[in-house]
């Protein structure tokens, strides 16, 4: 199903008319007056439960209402019943593996997700075990007290896709949470192909304009409530401020991700048939089964490509140098482009051999395409890219 710009513009906005305002309310309150002590006494229970609201807030902590609507727009967007916001991308995965701890510590999770993810798997921080698994390979591992299985599509740094069915069919009755956060619920709805919790860093294209740092899940309503339950306890919240950002930013989401992308398409064509350039990874230049996926799975490619040049690391790290529009970031998803050098920064905690070994190599980039017009991109990346071989002719 396809996102409309007019449920992106209207989501969570519904009662607005009726309260009176146009512009989304923002409640910073920490706590509220209670009208008798009973009526505190049952909202609590209610909240400190899992529940979605209750008579009362009580205690921010709680329960907040700018950022419950917040939620209730991304659920909308993502097909689901409900969404549990956090403080960052990586509180929403801590949420979800403490929230699942009940069923056992066992992870089985796909290479390569998000560096920092990779790491709080691998490390075993929050007292999980974890095995990395290809694809094909998820139902050999599960085991009785497997609680999760994770995967990233499109997946951080090599834009690789997963396919969601075939490892939701493989996992059996364990949950899977797929990071959509490199698709949004635009090009990708993740429940919608039998996934039970879409995780996204919402500091990425939800938040788009750089300036909010934030996390999501998007699941059913029981899932919710273990996670609302977790993040009482641990405190992890979303502020309303934040909320707000990013409930402002819904309905230009599919205006910022379709733009963007097509500026994306045109960069990875050209770098493709460039000779300074090794190797293009983006899923809308994909063939075979990977063509097949994006094309039953999303609803376009999206925005984020990575390259290879040749020379390896010091060409990139000239390419990033030189470049003049761009700027030389790790992120993504703004309205400006970013471009970052994934083994030396977002993936520099995993170990070289694991990195290796799922294609972060010496000459990649990543590049989050922004809203700019794509031949002033492309100016841009070919004057450094051109700067970039001088100097390694000039050491030659
Ligand atoms: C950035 C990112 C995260 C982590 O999110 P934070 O908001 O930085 O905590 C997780 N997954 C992916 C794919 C990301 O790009």
């Amino acid at each position: 199903m396809t996102l409309k710009h007019t449920d992106l513009v209207h989501a969570g906005r519904q009662d607005l008319r009726q309260q009176g305002v146009h512009a989304l309310p923002v409640d910073l309150s920490t706590t509220y007056p209670l009208p008798a002590l009973g009526c505190g006494t049952a909202s609590l229970d209610a909240l400190v439960a899992g529940q979605q609201q209750a008579d009362n807030p009580v205690y921010a902590r709680l329960f907040n209402p700018t950022v419950d609507r917040w939620e209730r727009s991304l659920a909308q967007a993502e097909g689901a019943e409900a969404a549990v916001a956090f403080s960052s991308g990586m509180a929403a995965l801590t949420a979800c593996i403490l929230a699942m701890r009940e069923q056992g510590s066992h992870i089985v999770a796909v290479r390569p997700v998000y560096g920092t993810s990779d790491h709080l798997l691998d490390s075993g921080l929050l007292g999980n075990e974890v095995s990395w698994v290809k694809p094909h390979e998820v139902a050999d591992a599960i085991r009785p007290d497997t609680a999760l299985v994770m995967i990233e599509t499109p997946a951080n740094p090599t834009l690789k896709l997963v396919d969601i069915q075939a490892v939701v069919r493989q996992a059996g009755q364990v949950p899977v949470l797929v990071d959509s956060t490199f698709a949004t619920p635009v090009l990708q709805q993740p429940l919608h192909h039998g996934a039970s919790l879409v995780l996204h860093s919402a500091t990425k294209f939800l938040g788009g304009h750089g300036d909010v740092i934030a996390g999501v899940i998007a699941c059913s309503e029981s899932f919710a409530q273990r996670l609302r339950q977790v993040r009482i306890a641990t405190g992890a919240l979303l502020h309303p401020w934040a909320a707000y950002l990013l409930h402002r930013s819904m309905p230009t989401l599919k205006l910022r991700v379709e733009r963007a992308q097509s500026g994306a398409i045109t960069l990875a064509r050209r770098l493709a048939q460039d000779s300074r350039i090794a190797a293009v990874h983006y899923p809308g230049m994909q063939t075979g089964e990977q063509l097949d996926l994006l094309e039953r799975q999303m609803h376009g490619p999206g925005s984020v490509l990575a390259f290879e040049v040749k020379g390896g690391s010091a060409v990139a790290e000239s390419v990033m140098a030189n470049v003049a529009l761009m700027t030389p970031a790790v992120s993504l998803g703004s309205v400006d482009t970013l471009i970052q050098h994934p083994a030396a920064l977002t993936h520099r905690v995993m170990n070289e051999n694991d990195r290796q070994q799922c294609g972060i190599g010496p000459g990649l980039l990543r590049l989050s395409v922004g809203l700019e017009d794509a031949e002033d991109l492309w100016n841009d990346l070919n004057q450094a890219l051109n700067r970039s071989l001088h100097c390694e002719q000039a050491a030659a």
